[in-house]
């Protein structure tokens, strides 16, 4: 089966949605995603997204990325990012997302790393908000057509040029034949046995750029939240206790009840901390305790939180949180400019799956979701100015069931086996395939 199109989006994520949305009206597009619309990260994310609250706030924005980052940052790509994130956080309330509000005006929250209080907000539930409202949009637009339980396995592409990609679901292969492809499959977390993030997500679009030789940056960078919930014999996805309740006043303390780290440092200080004082103290978790903040403050401002603590027995009202660090987020990826272009042509990478660069070697909080919409709408805005230059040329690609299971198998591993290679000291955090 063939499906012909102007643009190919791979990943219903924010990154995905986002980019779809500000492609114009009367270009064809199809998305695919290999599960269902809700299950990807965009939809877990809780603390919010940050942006400079206005224009002299810039400097300063720049300043904490890179810090955050080591200096590690691309210094144009982190320009980028705070100069157009005023912009695109109101595209998004124009499109329907309702920040939380104090007095009429945004209510900007805090996170590690952060100077200032800058992150816009709904509740702990920004990611499922936010989706929602986009999702809103998308089903709207009859240009878009939809795919779910479909996954892509390979790009059509010759002479390093991008002509669509090669999907399947449970009863056939597709070629979805593009002028322009872009992959926006999110990140690794699928790939370890913690992580916050959905375990579909084993970095699908990072394999298939490593067997194609399209230029990846930066795989050695991978984040570890410090507050992931600590549960005993937990199978599955790891619950997020987000940074912003420590943003919100929350302390770190150990077993015995005393602190021993400024919890508002960049998260991979705060991780490596809780990881030295778990040694020290022959524990598994330390504990975040938000017990000192009124009840009636903590259920409103984190309503997901005390649902799901509450359902796991556990009253953060009351009760200590067990945290312990877990994978969450993954700063390298398939390299792009910034207009979000791949060393392949016609092919895009946008969200997650991307390293632009602004996150250097640990990505500031909240700053992935601002990433995936400043970079989308840049790809965006490249492929509605040149799409009409491209000739689409159907290269005939036709593979058998048993070549799409092994290439299946293959991506599944070959992100896996590039790990290990370069970063052996987590080789025991990964998974088994
Ligand atoms: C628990 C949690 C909390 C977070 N909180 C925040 C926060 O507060 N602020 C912030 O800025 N960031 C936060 N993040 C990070 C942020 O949510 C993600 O980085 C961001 O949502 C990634 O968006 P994306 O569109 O790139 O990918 P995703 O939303 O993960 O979407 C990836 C898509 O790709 C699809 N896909 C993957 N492989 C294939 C394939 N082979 N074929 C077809 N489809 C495929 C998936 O099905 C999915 O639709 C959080 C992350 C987690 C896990």
């Amino acid at each position: 089966m063939n499906i012909n199109s102007d643009v190919l989006i791979v990943g219903t994520g924010i990154a995905g949605m986002y980019t779809a949305l500000n492609l114009y009206k009367n270009l064809d597009i199809v998305m695919i995603t290999k599960s269902t619309l809700e299950e990807c990260n965009s939809y877990l994310a809780q603390g919010g997204i940050s942006t400079a609250r206005d224009e002299k706030d810039k400097d300063l924005f720049i300043e904490d990325t890179l810090k955050a980052g080591n200096y590690k940052n691309d210094i144009k790509a982190v320009e980028v990012l705070a100069s157009e994130s005023l912009s695109n956080i109101q595209e998004l309330i124009n499109l329907g997302v309702e920040f939380d509000k104090k007095n009429g005006f945004l209510d900007y929250t805090r996170e590690g790393a952060h100077s200032v209080n800058r992150i816009v907000h709904c509740a702990d539930k920004t990611g499922k908000k936010v989706s929602e409202a986009l999702l809103k949009q998308v089903i709207k637009r009859k240009n878009i057509r939809i795919y779910e339980n479909t996954t892509l396995i390979d790009l059509i592409d010759k002479n390093n040029i991008c002509f669509g990609g090669i999907a399947t679901n449970e009863e056939s292969i597709v070629n979805i034949y593009a002028k322009n492809t872009i992959l926006s499959t999110g990140g690794i977390g699928g790939l370890f046995k913690n992580s916050t993030n959905q375990r579909t997500l084993t970095g699908n679009g990072i394999a298939i750029a490593l067997r194609k030789c399209i230029d990846v940056k930066d795989l050695n960078y991978i984040q570890f939240h410090p507050t992931g919930l600590y549960e005993d014999k937990a199978e599955g996805k790891r619950f997020l206790i987000s940074e912003s309740l420590r943003g919100e006043g929350a302390k770190l303390v150990n077993i015995n009840g005393k602190r021993f780290v400024d919890e508002l440092l960049p998260r991979n200080i705060v991780s490596k901390a809780i990881l030295e004082e778990e040694n020290k103290t022959n524990s598994k978790y330390v504990y975040l305790d938000i017990t000192h903040m009124p009840k009636e403050f903590i259920i409103k401002r984190f309503p997901l939180i005390y649902s799901e603590c509450k359902s796991r027995n556990l009253d953060i009202t009351k009760e200590k949180i067990p945290v312990t660090p877990v994978q969450h987020y993954f700063m390298g990826g398939i390299k792009v400019d910034c207009y979000s272009r791949t060393s392949m042509e016609n092919l895009f990478a946008c969200g997650e799956v991307s390293c632009t660069g602004v996150h250097g070697a640990n990505r500031l909080a909240s700053n992935s979701l601002l990433e995936a919409l400043v970079f989308s709408k840049r790809a965006a805005n490249i492929i509605n100015n040149n799409i009409r230059n491209i000739n689409l040329k159907c290269i005939d690609k036709q593979i058998d069931n048993q070549y799409a299971t092994n290439l299946s198998l293959l991506n599944k591993k070959i992100v896996l086996k590039e790990l290990i290679k370069i970063r052996g000291d987590i080789k025991n955090e990964l998974v088994n395939y």
